[in-house]
Parts: C-alpha cells; sequence; structure tokens
C-alpha cells in the first residue's frame, strides 16, 4: 500500500500537539510492515531545527489562491530511523514564523490562506514528483481541503483518478472555521458552499469540507468515533458525522513505547518492568517526592497529575476534589501542567496552604512529566472528552494506576476496578461516567481504598504494565482502513 500522509504538523518537523506524534511515529510503523508511507508537511521556521537534513529539490511550483497565485518549493528530508520520504513545502511568507498557528496566542489572520495553498501543493507534489499513491491520508482541518480537491479538480486526470482520501479528526473542537469570503482563496465553486458541504452557520469550515468529501473518516479512538456522533460532543458537526456514520471508524492512537519505557527510562533514579516494580517504583516515588519538596513518605497515596490545565482536561473537577481533601486527607498530590490562569492561581492557592501535601509546578517539562510517571501511585484523568489521550497510556505502562473519566480513548483504554474486572483480569484503572466532583471523589476515593490492599493493587499494576499500547497494533488497523478506503473509492467510481 502507498499512503501519502498530509499534515500541518509530525514530529520531528514540527510539533504543537499530539497530531504530531501520530504522524511522526505511523509513516515508520507502516514501513515495517513492508508498506510504503511518505509524509508532506509546510516546513516551518521550526523544522530547520529538527536534527534531519532537509535538502531542495530543485522543484518550484504556482498555485492559484484566490485571484493571485503563490509559488512554492519542495524540499526534501527522511523520517529518523526509518525508510519514509518526508516532503516539505516551502512557502516563507506563509510558514517561516515563530509559531505554526499563531503567536502570542492569536491564530494568524492568513491561516485559511496558509492552508489552502498547503492543500493545493499537497496535491501537485504528487504530480511533480511522480508519486505513485494508493490514499492520501488527510489530517485535521489544515488539509480538509485535500478531500474536496481531490473529488473536484483532480477528478479525471490519470494519475489522480485511482487516489483514495481518508480524513482523520484528532480534535473536532478545531474545524477552521473562517469567514465566507475565503471561500474565493479556495477556488472552488460557490456552488459547495452549502449546508451540506462546505459551509457552516455562513462561514466556511474547512473540517466539515473533508468529512464530506474524504472517502472514509476516522477518529482517534473508537468510542470518540461514536461520541462524536451526539449533540453533546459534536461540536456542531453531528449531523454531518451521522450522515456519514459507514464510513467513520475510530483507531487508538499508539504510544512511543521506546520512549516511555521504565525499564530503559533515563530521567528515572532506578529502572523497572512489570517484575521489579515494587522496588523501582518505590524509589522513584522517593525521588520524586525530595525533587517536588513532598515529604519522603513511602506509605501515603500520591496522586500525580500532567497536562494542559483546561477546562476540557476536567480540571475543575480536580481543583474541586483537591479542596475537599487536603485540610484532612492524607492523600500527596503532584500537579505538572500549563494553561488557564485561573487553574494556575488555584492550584498556587492550594500550594501554599497545604505545602506538605502538594506540589505544582506550572511548566512543560518533559523530564519530570517521566518522573511524575513513574513516582506517582496513581494518576488522574477525568476529561470532559478526550479524543484519544496518551497519559494514562504511559500511566498504565509505568504502573501508576489511572482514575479517569469513561470517554472517549479514556474509555476505550481504562477498564475498571470493579469485582468483575478484577475476577476477569481485565481491570486496570478506575473510571467513572458522570462529570462530576462526585463522581470524581468517589472514585479516587475507591482507589485509595485499593491502595491499602496490596494484592489487589499489585493486580493492577501488573495488568497495566503488560498491555501493549504500541503502534503496531494501530498501524495494522490503519492499514486494513486504507484498503477498504480505497475499496470504498472504487465502487463509488462504478455507480
Ligand atoms: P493532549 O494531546 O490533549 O494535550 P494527551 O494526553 O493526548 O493530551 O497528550 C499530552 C502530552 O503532552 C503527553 O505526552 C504529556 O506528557 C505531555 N504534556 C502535557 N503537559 C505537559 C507538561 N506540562 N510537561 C510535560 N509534558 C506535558
Amino acid at each position: 500500500m502507498k499512503i501519502l500522509l498530509a499534515t500541518s504538523e509530525a514530529v520531528p518537523f514540527s510539533k504543537t500537539g499530539g497530531l504530531a506524534d501520530v504522524c511522526g511515529a505511523l509513516p515508520g510503523e507502516l514501513a515495517a510492515l513492508g508498506h510504503k508511507p511518505a509524509v508532506i508537511l509546510p516546513a516551518y521556521r521550526q523544522s530547520w531545527c529538527c536534527g534531519q537534513p532537509i535538502k531542495p529539490l530543485g522543484i518550484d511550483f504556482i498555485v492559484p489562491i484566490g485571484s493571485k497565485t503563490v509559488t512554492g518549493h519542495l524540499l526534501q528530508s527522511t523520517m529518523p530511523g526509518a525508510d519514509v520520504p518526508v516532503y516539505l513545502v516551502q512557502q516563507d511568507q506563509y510558514y517561516d514564523r515563530d509559531g505554526l498557528y499563531q503567536a502570542d496566542g492569536v491564530d494568524y489572520i492568513d491561516n485559511c490562506e496558509r492552508f489552502v495553498f498547503f492543500s493545493r501543493a499537497v496535491l501537485e507534489a504528487i504530480r511533480l514528483l511522480d508519486l505513485d499513491i494508493d490514499v492520501i491520508h488527510a489530517n485535521d482541518w489544515q488539509t480538509g481541503l485535500v478531500p474536496a480537491y481531490l473529488k473536484i479538480e483532480y477528478r479525471g486526470i490519470p494519475r489522480y483518478e485511482h487516489i483514495a482520501s481518508l480524513m482523520t479528526i484528532h480534535n473536532l473542537a478545531y474545524q477552521g472555521h473562517f469567514w465566507h469570503w475565503d471561500m474565493l482563496l479556495t477556488g472552488l465553486d460557490w456552488k459547495y458552499f452549502n449546508w451540506h458541504q462546505m459551509e457552516f452557520h455562513g462561514r466556511l469550515n474547512l473540517l466539515k469540507t473533508g468529512l464530506v468529501f474524504a472517502d472514509s473518516i476516522n477518529t482517534v479512538s473508537p468510542r470518540y468515533a461514536q461520541e462524536i456522533q451526539s449533540p453533546e460532543l459534536g461540536c456542531g458537526l453531528e449531523g454531518t458525522l451521522q450522515q456519514r456514520r459507514d464510513v467513520l471508524s475510530g483507531i487508538l492512537n499508539g504510544m512511543d513505547t521506546a520512549h516511555w519505557n521504565p525499564a530503559t527510562d533515563q530521567n528515572l533514579v532506578a529502572n523497572y518492568t512489570a517484575d521489579t516494580f515494587a522496588e523501582g517504583k518505590a524509589a522513584c516515588k522517593a525521588a520524586l517526592q525530595e525533587e517536588v519538596g513532598l515529604p519522603r513518605r513511602p506509605d501515603v497515596p500520591l496522586v500525580g497529575v500532567i497536562g494542559r490545565l483546561c477546562q476540557q482536561k476536567g480540571i475543575d473537577l480536580i481543583v474541586e476534589v483537591m479542596k475537599q481533601w487536603t485540610p484532612d486527607r492524607d492523600v500527596q498530590w503532584v500537579v505538572l501542567g500549563t494553561g488557564d490562569a485561573e487553574f494556575h492561581k488555584q492550584f498556587e492557592d492550594l500550594r501554599q496552604r497545604h505545602s506538605r501535601k502538594v506540589a505544582v509546578r506550572l511548566e512543560f517539562s518533559g523530564p519530570l512529566a517521566h518522573r511524575v510517571e513513574a513516582g506517582a501511585d496513581m494518576f488522574l484523568m477525568p476529561s470532559r472528552y478526550e479524543p484519544c489521550g496518551l497519559n494514562q497510556m504511559y500511566s498504565l505502562a509505568y504502573g501508576t494506576i489511572p482514575v479517569v473519566r469513561a470517554t472517549g480513548g479514556l474509555a476505550d483504554t481504562i477498564v475498571d476496578a470493579t469485582s468483575q474486572g478484577l475476577a476477569a483480569g481485565t481491570a486496570n484503572g478506575f473510571s467513572f461516567n458522570e462529570y462530576s466532583v462526585l463522581a470524581l471523589a468517589e472514585t479516587l476515593q475507591r482507589a485509595c481504598d485499593a491502595y491499602g490492599n496490596k494484592e489487589v493493587w499489585n493486580q493492577l499494576i501488573t495488568t497495566g504494565m503488560r498491555q501493549d499500547w504500541s503502534w503496531k497494533q494501530s498501524a495494522r488497523q490503519y492499514l486494513a482502513l486504507y484498503a477498504r478506503t480505497v475499496e470504498r473509492m472504487k465502487q463509488a467510481a462504478h455507480t
């Protein structure tokens, strides 16, 4: 299978979030399974620091953007450690900037134009590079126009007519909507600007465009694929997704098992496996307590929180439970994250009032994230919604018991420690359904009770540590989805 992965970011060339991790890891796994992936993405200022050689191909191209034409250049690199070509689209006026999509927290005003250009460049690159492609795999709103150009403008051109398209939603909350006049930039006929196709409440919506024109749609967990068809989590696109439910599925992201492995992790004071976690985790816990300034107490439960401190992650619930528990419960907390100013303030208040129980680091620190994953006993993730989530998988790998709200990828990875789950040997954490302080507090209490029962606790740890959340599984599922997508496109062409 020959796949062109079109994305606005991929590790190590550029990153703002999980999209970059997926697009950095999946191609290598596809290649390892004997397939031929290639990646195309913009050449940002930060791409030049990726550590991989980037060379110009001497190929220039011109595409129409509204009433003008814009020139771009193609560059080539490779994915580290894999035989996967990476093509970078250079257009310095668009991409040679400090941030990928925004500066000082404000989106660039020409974001629509920047990604109209990129989407057109993806289609042109196929011709210019003489690529033989079975499937274009588009990701998120930035590449939402790719399936539309393929169906509308490139239809009937021999090199393109067998190419199928897959659109992956990494987070439905980000749709790329722009004012209606930006439709002119796309060069597509106004007839497509209707509420069945590219329009969304009077505005141009690039993600919706991709969802409508792609042959298949997927998202990053099976549960999230269901949830986004409901008004609660559909972000206004539930109708579009319901209409396309026959071609909509979910595939869990994998985790980077080389980077997140307690047996080899260089960030830890002690390494451990599912057989040696008792000593290893105890050493990591003591070192973490020391590092963040909490009393070194081996037997008190240590609860970890890492992530963006925002509404999506259920931080409001965590703050409330901490307020209720810190005065008299013997529990330690370590919070690592950045996000909304209000949450920063609330965590700081809690730390000041209960400095022997609460440690707070309002920063982004990869190494500390590893040490929290290893040193904490439990990991809290009561998200409002969670397309996939990685931290709960890291927690499982590190023998740190996840306490989660059963939504999206959290529901697909965490099996609650009910008596049935424990008896079946499938339980690996604690979960609850209702988004409420009470439900989180009750579930955390259940976890603290289980923490006191070493037999149960150790069973939960070993179950989680022995599970396989690697990309290999997910890559196989993507290959099956690519095959279905090609089949679907062929059938549609015959009808
Ligand atoms: P999302 O992509 O929605 O932010 P995920 O759980 O899928 O949530 O992934 C978050 C990733 O970012 C994880 O790798 C996590 O460890 C990392 N991360 C988030 N905040 C921080 C932080 N303050 N310091 C270090 N790593 C962080």
